[in-house]
C-alpha cells in the first residue's frame, strides 16, 4: 500500500456539507460523480496528496444511509492507493482479512476499488483503490 487516497465521510446532505468543506478546507469542491451501482453520490476535495471524499446516499435504502442510520454522520472509511490492486487482496486475504469483494469494482474518481470487511480491521472500514488506465 502506498499512502491514504483519500478519507470517506458519510452525510446527509450535499447542499450542506460541500460548502462546509469548502469553507473548512479552503479548496472548492472538484468533481462530484455519482456511483449508481453503489447508491451514492460522492464529492472530492484534494489537499496536496490526499482527497476527502463526501458520500451521500441517493436513496434511502443505500449503504450510507443505513450506516448514516446506525452511526450518525461522520468517518466512513479510509482509502489506501495501491499499485496492483489483485495483489493486494491475494495479499491481505492471506493474512487473514476478510475482503467484502474479491474482484475489483468500478469506484468514483476512475478508480478500481476493493473493501475490507470492518470486523477484521478493528472496526475500520478499508478501501483498496487503483487508478485506473
Ligand atoms: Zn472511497
Amino acid at each position: 500500500m502506498k499512502k491514504v487516497e483519500h478519507i470517506g465521510i458519510a452525510v446527509k446532505d450535499f447542499a450542506i456539507s460541500i460548502p462546509l468543506f469548502e469553507n473548512l478546507l479552503n479548496v472548492p469542491c472538484y468533481k462530484q460523480e455519482t456511483v449508481e451501482s453503489e447508491n451514492v453520490n460522492t464529492a472530492f476535495f484534494k489537499l496536496g496528496e490526499t482527497k476527502i471524499e463526501l458520500l451521500q446516499s441517493t436513496n434511502s435504502d443505500g449503504v450510507i444511509a443505513k450506516f448514516i442510520e446506525k452511526k450518525g454522520e461522520g468517518i466512513h472509511h479510509l482509502a489506501f492507493d495501491t499499485d496492483n490492486i489483485l495483489a493486494e487482496v491475494e495479499r491481505l486475504k492471506n493474512a487473514g482479512f476478510t475482503l467484502l469483494n474479491e474482484t475489483p469494482k468500478e469506484g468514483a474518481d476512475n478508480k478500481l476499488v476493493c473493501f475490507l470487511h470492518p470486523k477484521s480491521t478493528n472496526g475500520v472500514l478499508i478501501e483498496l483503490c487503483q487508478e485506473k488506465k
